[in-house]
């Protein structure tokens, strides 16, 4: 699995669990609002310009979603990010990393710039 299907793989699984605590869908399908979102967010990815080398979205420079759909995938992750650490360890894992990864390379061109 490439870095992209992880992440298509992520959001699914985040999505799901977002929308069967809070919309009463567990165990059925998405309600409309989260399949609309978890269509945006596929086809988000299928066009992010970093491709194979993306790192987490949440991190990303260019904030390619829409406002409104920006604030509902913020609430996703926000109640499913710490449940995925359990539930789905090594997706959440690899989610971290990557969003640390940039932070920490952000954090020392920032240091560059200082000196
Ligand atoms: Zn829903």
């Amino acid at each position: 699995m490439n870095d992209l299907q992880k992440e298509r793989k992520t959001i699914a699984i985040m999505i799901r669990m977002f929308c069967g605590a809070h919309h009463g869908t567990m165990g059925k399908d998405l309600c409309p609002a989260c399949e609309e979102l978890g269509d945006y967010a596929e086809e988000r990815l299928n066009r992010c310009p970093f491709g194979e080398n993306k790192g987490a979205c949440s991190k990303c420079k260019i904030h390619c979603y829409k406002p409104e759909m920006r604030k509902r995938i913020t609430q996703v992750m926000r109640y499913a990010g710490p449940k995925m650490i359990t539930r789905h360890p090594l997706l959440a894992i690899d989610h971290l990393l990557k969003a640390k990864g940039l932070k920490r390379a952000k954090a020392n061109a920032e240091n560059k710039n200082r000196r």
